[in-house]
């Protein structure tokens, strides 16, 4: 049996490399990971969703300090925003976690860690810093970039992407965001909310294109009540420097061209795998910009190399990799063939309201020829969500021609906290009926997820055949005032 140095190597240290490497190593695996920036933590940690998520909350006390009569408050002066005091923050949140993804932790975990970026000279060895190291099994966990289309002049145009968005120098007073998915409709709403006039662009007609459309359109709304200028169904013809400013030039489905300036371009047009500089070729490994090849084991076209998180293509959220790392130490260091199942894997898109979703929404459904039926109810009918100022948003359960629940998505306050009921009760396939009759405290927002499985129950509890059954059995008498008696 051929030896080598190490048991699993793990190339890129971010959610999914990161998992598999404490994972590893805690069961006995000698264990190497190699990064190639200067600290451990990925996209997530540092271009993503930490500092997305701490400005996004700046944002929204901004926008409150901005609109205290809402809450009863008299009216104040806030001066502007100072945009390095907002990246300092940033900065400041990110130094806190890099504490647990730090090369320190790592090391004293066991692992072997090593800066540097790796080419493969042969199916189970790298050659990195002048060195090669050689491993059994190998994790590709590189993760992804922004992708920049062939847009004609988009390379000669300076532009930012999400790695260069939280550590601006200032506020930007104008910004054309290419792209209305996730991050362009969370950064759009958080910049326009700073000060920044916010325009976005999108080829689609709606924004957040995996979602059904009308829980889409009420972000829409929100971000457009607020000011954020849309231009969907719009394909970006060209792109120019003009010096102080920049220009988009988009045509929109009525054959209408429009020239749009700012001072800012942010490029948000979805995630290219990164691949480049592996020497995935000459190993036979099968890729594309989409990402990695793998099964359903995670194992790439090289059965003894795996392919974690966005690299792999499929959930770009960093819970999915941080899943998707569990799934590779099952398969590489504990030998037990375990697959991946994405049925109930959960996401938010963390916009004002955030809009949180698990399972089929009603566009999946449709897609996959299911017959299902839908639930709702509202957040203004919720006595909690009244009380914080959030009137806006609905809770949608889509239950299949069983009458079983396979989707739930949620735009509200808290959505993506109000999630985490649903992927216990999917997940464990615990009854519709449990839940509708299991006690929430009052009041919260938390009682939504009760009351939307009661809409389901109700017509049925409060059935004309139920009051029937109950008249005869037990002689109830039935309304003490006629309807017409109501009307006041
Ligand atoms: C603006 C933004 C906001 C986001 N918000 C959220 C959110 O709220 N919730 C959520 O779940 N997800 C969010 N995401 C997605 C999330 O960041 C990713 O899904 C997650 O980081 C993927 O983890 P990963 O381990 O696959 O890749 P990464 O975390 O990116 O890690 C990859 C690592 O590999 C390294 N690397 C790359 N190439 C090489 C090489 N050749 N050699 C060695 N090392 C290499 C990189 O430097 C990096 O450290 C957001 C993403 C963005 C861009």
């Amino acid at each position: 049996m051929a030896n080598y140095e190490f048991d699993i190597g793990v190339i890129g240290g971010g959610a999914a490399g990161l998992t598999v490497t404490a994972g590893a190593t805690q069961l006995g695996a000698k264990t190497l990971l190699v990064e190639k920036d200067k600290e451990l933590g990925g996209d997530c940690l540092h271009f993503g969703c930490v500092p997305s998520k701490t400005l996004i909350k700046s944002a929204h006390v901004y926008h409150q300090m901005k609109n205290p009569k809402a809450y009863g408050l008299p009216p104040v002066d806030v001066p502007p925003v100072d945009f390095k005091q907002i990246s300092e923050r940033i900065r400041s949140v990110i130094g806190t976690i890099q504490k647990h993804d730090s090369e320190e932790r790592f090391c004293k975990l066991g692992a072997k860690v090593e800066l540097g970026e790796p080419t493969f000279s042969d199916e189970h060895t790298i050659r990195l810093n002048g060195k090669t190291y050689s491993a059994k099994n190998w994790v590709i966990s590189t993760g992804s970039s922004a992708v920049a289309p062939p847009i004609p002049g988009l390379d000669k145009t300076p532009y930012i992407t999400n790695r260069e968005i939280f550590y601006m120098d200032h506020l930007p007073q104008s910004m054309i965001i290419l792209g209305g998915g996730p991050i362009g409709s969370e950064m759009g709403q958080a910049f326009n909310r700073f000060g920044t006039k916010v325009t976005i662009v999108d080829q689609a007609t709606q924004i957040l294109g995996k979602e059904d459309p009308d829980m889409a359109e009420l972000v829409k709304g929100v971000m457009e009540s607020e000011g954020v200028e849309f231009h969907l169904g719009a394909s970006i013809e060209s792109v120019k420097d003009l010096g102080r400013e920049k220009e988009v030039v988009v045509k929109t489905d009525d054959g209408k061209r429009r020239s749009l300036k700012a001072e800012i371009i942010l490029v948000a047009l979805g995630r290219g795998a990164n691949v480049g500089g592996l020497g995935l070729d000459e190993i036979g490994i099968d890729f594309s910009l989409s990402g990695i090849k793998v099964d359903n084991r995670l194992r790439t076209s090289q059965k003894h190399i795996y392919a974690a998180g966005d690299v792999a293509g499929g959930f770009q959220f960093t819970h999915a990799a941080g899943y998707e790392g569990g799934i590779v130490v099952s398969n590489a260091i504990f030998h037990l063939p375990r697959k991946t199942n994405y049925t109930f894997l959960p996401w938010c898109t963390y916009t004002d309201p955030p809009l949180g979703s698990i399972g089929m929404n009603e566009t999946m459904a449709k897609q996959a020829g299911i017959r299902y039926s839908t639930w709702v109810e509202a957040f203004k009918d919720n006595d909690r969500s009244l009380a914080e100022g959030e009137k806006i948003g609905k809770i949608k359960m889509i239950l299949d021609e069983k009458e079983k629940p396979i989707g739930v998505q949620i735009l509200g306050p808290n959505a993506g906290d109000l999630l985490a009921e649903w992927v216990a009760i999917l997940n464990g396939k615990v009854k519709l009926s449990t839940l509708a009759a299991a006690v929430h405290p009052y009041p919260t927002i938390g009682e939504i997820n009760k009351r939307v499985a009661g809409t389901y129950f109700s017509p049925k509890i409060f059935s004309d055949k139920v009051k029937k059954t109950l008249k005869f059995f037990f002689h109830l008498k039935g309304r003490a005032c006629s309807p017409e008696e109501c009307v006041v």
